[in-house]
């Protein structure tokens, strides 16, 4: 069984994905972790913002970016380093949106994206997991939330000060340049599926939206043995 949760920046995707997972003994696929760990890697690698739009497939494979199951999830590699726990840096953040904008970013992820779901039942978060990456999964979620919500929920993360007007308000600012370029996109942009089900989470503490979508699959699997 594949359960998609796709939604704007900050709306809680992965982590509750990953509680969803956890409940449900799944497999939790972050799609957002790959393109932030290829976005890692071109940055590592130093190519040039110029030089970002004639990427080819050979130099993306160059760069041997790869998730490797673990746990109940998925670490990074690139090459021989476990780049898990540095894709989330602000430069990171800043630069993820224009890579993943990327035709032959997104082709090149694309099978590899669906190869993880071979054999396994997945819950997965992302942008078009079930409109582009997974069309025909059984169950579709749409999670969205305010974006004032959603820069307080990211600053708390981060264990920065979310009271902070000024921070919170240039976190705001840097969610929506994300969600603009990531709705706008040419290929795969953001996208509610037709089939999902909504989710609004701004007053949802985050248990209540784990339980809401556990027992929609879990209803799901009754019907549908
Ligand atoms: O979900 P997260 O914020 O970690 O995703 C980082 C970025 O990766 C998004 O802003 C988006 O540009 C890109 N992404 C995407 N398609 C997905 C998942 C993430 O384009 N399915």
């Amino acid at each position: 069984m594949i359960v998609t949760i796709d939604g704007p920046a900050g709306s809680g995707k992965s982590s509750t994905a990953a509680a969803v997972a956890g409940r449900l003994g799944f497999r939790h696929l972050d799609s957002g972790a790959f393109y932030r760990a290829l976005t890692w890697a071109v940055l590592a690698a130093g190519i040039p913002t110029e030089h970002w739009h004639s990427l080819t497939t050979a130099q993306l494979d160059a760069l041997n970016v790869r998730g490797e199951p673990a746990g109940s999830g998925y670490r990074l590699f690139a090459a021989d380093q476990d780049i898990t726990g540095l894709i989330r840096s602000v430069e990171v953040n800043a630069n993820v949106s224009p890579v993943a904008a990327l035709p032959a970013v997104r082709v090149w992820l694309l099978d590899r994206l669906r190869s993880a779901a071979l054999g396994v039942d997945l819950v997965t978060d992302g942008r078009d997991m079930g409109t582009v990456v997974f069309p025909g999964a059984e169950q579709k979620f749409y999670l969205v939330a305010d974006a004032a919500v959603r820069a307080r929920r990211r600053l708390l993360e981060r264990g920065e000060a979310a009271h902070d007007p000024e921070r919170l308000q240039s976190e705001i600012g840097r969610i929506e340049a994300r969600d603009r370029i990531d709705s706008t996109r040419a290929v795969a942009p953001l996208r509610r599926p037709a089939d999902a089900i909504d989710l609004d989470t701004t007053n949802l503490t985050f248990d209540q939206q784990v339980g809401v979508i556990v027992a929609h699959v879990m209803e799901w699997r009754r019907v549908h043995g």
